[in-house]
């Protein structure tokens, strides 16, 4: 299994950021900020204009101070190529892998809140504020590579952040064109028809939103779930959705 998390030894000061990864010490300028640089040689960590600096311990100076921005790159995350995307926490470390360019399964996550609490969910919800999480999956979306064939956005439950999630669509269909998106939902929130119109009226080409019933039998569903009147909510989701679509 690949990992998308790793914590280096290296720490500095600033705030968590997403970049993409390269390898070309060569970069254009005008991308530099907006990327890290994995090191191939001693002599790129003090390339000027990247972000940051991703090297393997073996590069890293002996003896001499470490130059600025240089994170080191845990081994979990030696699979680490051109065009994937990264969150850097330069105070603590951590790395954590928000997109990878070969990978056919990227996924954005919107929040780790839910209105559900299904028995089988194997992420179950979080309370507690990941507002967070809404500028990764927009900074994420902006550096990927337009030949992603399709994206997931999901959650928790994605549609609880409304405003959030319009946007990324917005995003996603200005940056990403050719790009199917997957959105998975509950679909309670599409019980409102006019949740249902504003996701259409976005126009995404390429959009679905797979919205799973776990049973034909209301009270089964429900169960599952563990929220009582939700099968119903879920079916009148479902028919506006196919209503506005
Ligand atoms: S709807 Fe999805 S995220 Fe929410 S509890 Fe169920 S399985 Fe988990």
């Amino acid at each position: 299994m690949i990992s998308l998390h790793g914590c280096g030894a290296l720490r500095y000061d600033a705030d968590p950021f997403v970049v993409r990864v390269t390898t070309n010490a060569n970069r254009p300028y005008v991308v530099r900020d907006k990327e890290a640089l994995l090191c191939q040689s001693p002599e790129d960590i003090s390339r000027p204009g990247f972000r940051c600096f991703l090297a393997p311990s073996f590069l890293l100076p002996v003896e001499a101070e470490v130059p600025a921005r240089v994170l080191e790159l845990p081994a979990e995350l030696t699979h680490l190529e051109d065009g994937d995307v990264i969150r850097c926490d330069p105070r603590t470390g951590e790395i954590f892998v928000t997109y990878r360019l070969r990978s056919t399964a990227n996924t954005l996550l919107l929040t780790e809140t839910c209105n559900n609490k299904c028995i089988m969910c194997c992420q179950p919800p979080k309370s507690g504020n990941d507002d967070y999480l809404a500028s990764v999956a927009l900074d994420t979306l902006r550096l990927m590579d337009r030949s992603t064939t399709e994206i997931g956005v999901s959650g928790g439950e994605p549609t609880l952040k409304w405003d959030v999630l319009l946007k990324v669509l917005r995003t996603a269909k200005g940056y990403l064109p050719d790009t199917a998106i997957q959105l998975l939902s509950n679909g309670r929130v599409f019980k409102y028809l006019s949740r249902a119109q504003e996701l259409a009226a976005i126009r995404h080409p390429r959009l679905i939103v797979g919205v799973p019933l776990n049973s034909a039998t209301p009270e089964v569903h429900d169960y599952i779930v563990q929220r009582r009147g939700v099968f119903d909510e879920t079916i009148l989701g479902i028919m506006n959705l196919k209503r506005k679509r």
